[in-house]
């Protein structure tokens, strides 16, 4: 495995290329260096090209290996910080903390695969089953043009091993909850506020009581929760508004609990009967439920954290990952990724000790996995 030394200066060029997700250049510009760099290794490589105004993925897979179900390692290149990030935080390291936008989450464990795959290029490889390293360029936003290709080749593997960032002083993955996203469009009747009153409808009010209904759908208890986090409406003080648009993200942790969730929401009808209700939306990620699939996965990883120096924790998480395509279908583990803090802020920063910590168990799981008969 590659020094520390050498990690940081791999990962300040990934960092240093800006990779807002809905800027398809700048992505596909970082593809297409990591593509030469799995090159050099003897990899070989497609890039699917974008779309949808995304950038391209690229799947680097071993050139060893037999027809045998490879081993996949899930990874994005996209981030949430808008170009211009970068100036305000710079790719820097401080005392034992490495700073710089999307870092953590997750260029720090996108090059972590990449380094597991070249330590693992650089032995005996034989007898070995195929490697495959997916970076795709839109998970920030849901997924949206590699949903179909995560699905594909999920189903097709032996285990998928998602690098996403540890969680909670290095915990990992082992369930996610789902994730539906809904917009809602009001639309009432428009009138003069102070002289014409009384035949206005407004979308506004509608909304309002709409909203109050849906946050209750939120339950701790049952791990459900429900956030409008967008509001929009009205034209003038003086006028009763037409129309309103709320913007919603609901989470469950179970394919039950989302069937019944998603059921009671899409449910909603208006109180007034003069204002129209649109709802758009619904599932965009599912539910990574705990199952017993993973918990074996866990299980294998433990002894080989251990070696590495730490302990490794399970944890549930609220967030979505590129994981919840494949869980179902194939043995999957989440949160391989650099341990560090400030996902999707501007202290956002991994721990630099955990690049090779967490180098070192992604590696070996990923080499055990590789010789499973
Ligand atoms: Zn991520």
């Amino acid at each position: 495995m590659r020094t520390t030394e050498e990690m940081l200066d791999g990962l300040r060029v990934w960092v240093e290329h800006e990779t807002p997700s809905h800027d398809a250049a700048r992505v596909s510009a970082l593809a297409r260096h990591v593509e030469g760099q799995f090159r050099a290794l003897g990899a070989h490589t497609r890039r699917i090209a974008g779309r949808d105004g995304h950038g391209d993925h690229l799947l680097a897979a071993s050139a060893w290996g037999d027809d045998r179900a490879p081993v996949l390692i899930l990874c994005h290149l996209d981030t949430v910080h808008p170009v211009g990030t970068l100036a305000a935080n710079p790719f820097r390291v401080e005392g034992d903390r490495a700073f710089g936008p999307g870092v953590y989450d997750m260029k720090g464990g996108a090059y972590l695969a990449y380094a597991a795959f070249a330590a693992i290029a650089a032995g005996d490889t034989a007898g070995l089953r195929p490697l495959q390293v997916l970076y795709t360029a839109d998970e920030e936003v849901g997924s949206p043009t590699s949903r179909e290709l995560i699905t594909e080749l999920g189903r097709a593997a032996h285990a998928v091993l998602v690098v996403e960032p540890a969680r909670d002083g290095g915990r990992i993955v082992t369930a996610r909850r789902g994730v539906a996203r809904y917009v809602v469009r009001f639309t009432g009747r428009p009138a003069h506020s102070g002289s014409r009153h009384a035949e206005g409808r407004s979308a506004i009010k509608e909304m309002a009581r709409q909203i109050l209904d849906w946050e209750a759908m939120t339950d701790y208890n049952r791990d459900v929760s429900l956030n409008v986090g967008i509001v929009e409406g009205g034209t003038a003080f003086n006028t009763v508004p037409a129309h309103a648009t709320a913007y919603v993200d609901l989470r469950v942790p179970t394919p039950a609990l989302a069937a019944e969730a998603l059921a009671r929401f899409e449910a909603s009808r208006p109180y007034d009967p003069d204002v129209a209700m649109a709802i758009e939306g619904g599932l965009n990620r599912p539910p990574f439920a705990p199952n017993a699939a993973t918990d074996a996965l866990f299980a294998r990883a433990v002894p080989i954290a251990r070696r590495h120096g730490f302990t490794l924790a399970g944890i549930a998480t609220g967030g979505g990952s590129d994981g919840n395509f494949t869980w179902a279908d194939t043995p999957t583990l989440d949160g391989l990724g650099v341990d560090g803090d400030g996902a999707h802020t501007t202290w956002e920063h991994v721990r630099v000790g955990s690049l090779t910590e967490r180098g070192g168990l992604l590696k070996d799981l990923t080499a055990a996995l590789l010789a499973d008969a």
